[in-house]
């Protein structure tokens, strides 16, 4: 099997390189997933991301290492694992970050990455349904981002709230003011979830040209010398090889990515050699700089009638909800739980906001893996984290299984200015809840509880609870130093016919959800792939 690009991993990534690559029909493509095809209902609809997240097939359900600054605990990392990758499993909010920190990447050496430079692709990317046309949101692109259908009641008191505690609000957190507060646009078109195959794979699928294997695991990339030419297999309980004549492009996500890189033989040998695996590049840097956004989470019970949502309690409701979602694609069932949300500062001395909060319409469920929390009650909760950590932490292998996962330490709140902010996002949380906006559905504190007032109170209750909010990245640093992994063109350094275009790419974590940003980057990455294909035409052409 010979393709002229080979992707490895068809998530958020993989999916728009598949459609870019294969659209003028010159180039064959194949886009290789570990996982199944997307076809589960649950992942269509938006309030099925509890049983898309608890899925066996969906999800590889990592586990990180025990957190030393978090009283040791591993700590739960879903990832999707199926034709759009976690945005087929996520949360859907479409943020793009701020400005300046696409300005910071440029800064740090890599050129063309800027905001103004990006901005083209973010708006290539969308179709932004409110239908404001202005500067900064496309028109006609695959991504449809659109206002939250039947936004809860309790939506509205949150941005009520934040705004009596002293919050501004914001007409479009990805317009020209991030901070403040407002409702999410979302990646979902006609009430139900648009994920990255769902906007750039359904029309690409029935192309002669571009090849779309599920269930196959990518298990290394495969070198002839200094040249990438093809990707490993694992399908079916044998191994099979797909080359690769012009590139292989590696899109298995931040922690996928390096692991592949990692297992191919490309990266530090201390880390390589040791797993019987012949050490092929030095690149350092390989599964590095690994960054999250972590979360502290307040919940509180919902005494009010009027905003109680969806619940598997009441079962009345839930078959109304079901038949307004059938007939109209309406109602609950159309919520993506985090309808939502505020960027603050957490000191006025930051020059933009460093923290983000999502306000979910339902209690915490742990990631959906504690469902016996919803019997508890009708409850509300909000989230809350800190946007640009300075933790790093590490993707490594834990053996030459190329089929087991690999380690993840993210290191969480190992710089402790991390964990002082995380402090006082906690408190900017709670005074939001506390305000008069809540007034008419807010019943007791559930998490931490009342009982939890001092700063010690609140420290142990976050190095007790504090979780991921799914944002890793960074794993295969662009950059122009020692320890990046790829070229600000996305090319692995040292080695030919190989790039990565993925979430480990990001250089530093942008401030904000991340998968708007990746898809960005696989758009720029598309576009200068083609670029070169058509320098070389030009220059075969003159010759
Ligand atoms: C529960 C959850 C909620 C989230 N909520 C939001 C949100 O509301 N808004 C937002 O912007 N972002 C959100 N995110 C984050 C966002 O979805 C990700 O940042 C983004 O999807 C990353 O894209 P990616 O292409 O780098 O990786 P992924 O989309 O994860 O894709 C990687 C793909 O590669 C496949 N793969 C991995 N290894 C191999 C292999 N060896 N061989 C073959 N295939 C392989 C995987 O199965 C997967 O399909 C959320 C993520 C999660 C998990």
């Amino acid at each position: 099997m010979r393709y002229d690009y080979v992707i490895v991993g068809g998530g958020s990534a993989g999916c728009v390189l598949a459609n870019r690559l294969s659209a003028d029909g010159r180039h064959s493509v194949c886009l290789l997933e570990a996982g199944p095809p997307d076809r589960s209902p649950f992942i269509r609809i938006p309030g099925g991301i509890l049983q898309a997240i608890r899925s066996k097939q969906l999800n590889w359900h990592f586990w990180t290492e025990p957190q030393p600054h978090l009283d040791n605990r591993p700590r739960y990392w879903p990832r999707g694992r199926t034709l759009g990758g976690s945005s087929s499993i996520n949360a859907m909010c479409y943020i793009r970050g701020h400005a300046s920190d696409y300005d910071e990447w440029a800064r740090l050496g890599n050129r063309g990455w800027s905001y103004r430079e990006l901005l083209p692709y973010f708006r290539k990317a969308e179709n932004f349904e409110p239908g404001v046309t202005n500067d900064f949101h496309g028109k006609g692109g695959p991504l449809n981002v659109a206002e939250p259908r039947d936004p809860n009641p309790l939506s509205h008191a949150f941005i009520e709230a934040a705004v009596q505690a002293g919050h501004p609000r914001t007409a479009d957190f990805n317009g020209a003011q991030q901070e403040g507060a407002a409702l999410y646009h979302l990646m979902q078109k006609d009430g139900q979830r648009c994920s990255n195959a769902r906007a750039y794979l359904r029309e690409a699928e029935g192309r002669k040209n571009l090849t779309v294997m599920t269930g196959v695991q990518a298990t290394r990339v495969l070198l002839d010398g200094k040249r990438a030419v093809g990707a490993r297999v694992f399908a079916s309980g044998r191994y099979l090889d797909v080359l690769a004549a012009r590139e292989v492009i590696l899109t298995a996500g931040a922690i996928g990515s390096p692991q592949l890189l990692l297992l191919s033989g490309i990266g530090p040998k201390d880390q390589i050699v040791p797993h019987g695996i012949a050490h092929a590049v030095d690149l350092p840097g390989v599964g590095r700089n690994l960054q999250d956004h972590l979360d502290v989470i307040i919940t509180v019970k919902n005494t009010s009638r009027r905003s109680i949502s969806f619940h598997p309690l009441s079962l009345w409701r839930g078959l109304r909800e079901l038949l307004r979602f059938l007939f109209f694609k309406r109602g609950d069932l159309t919520s993506n739980s985090a309808e939502a949300g505020l960027f603050s500062r957490s000191s006025p001395a930051e020059p933009i906001p460093d923290l983000q909060f999502h306000f979910v319409i339902a209690a915490n469920t742990h990631h959906a893996q504690d469902l016996g929390v919803l019997f508890r009650g009708y409850a509300y909760s909000l989230h809350a984290c800190v946007l640009r950590p300075k933790s790093r932490g590490a993707i490594t292998l834990r053996s030459g299984d190329a089929l087991a996962p690999p380690v993840i330490q993210p290191n969480y709140c190992s710089d402790p200015a991390d964990f002082d902010k995380l402090v006082v996002a906690f408190k900017q949380a709670r005074a939001i809840l506390a305000q008069p906006a809540f007034e008419p559905h807010r019943g007791p504190e559930l998490d931490p509880g009342q009982a939890a007032q001092s700063d010690a109170d609140i420290q142990a209750w976050i190095r007790a609870n504090a979780e991921t909010i799914y944002h890793p990245v960074g794993t295969c640093k662009m950059g122009v130093d020692d320890m990046a992994v790829v070229d600000p063109e996305l090319r692995v350094r040292g080695i030919n016919g190989l790039r990565v275009a993925d979430a480990s790419i990001m250089p530093t974590l942008i401030g904000g959800n991340t998968n708007a940003p990746t898809t960005m980057i696989a758009e720029k990455a598309a576009s200068l792939l083609l670029q070169e294909v058509m320098a070389q035409t030009v220059i075969a052409a003159a010759a």
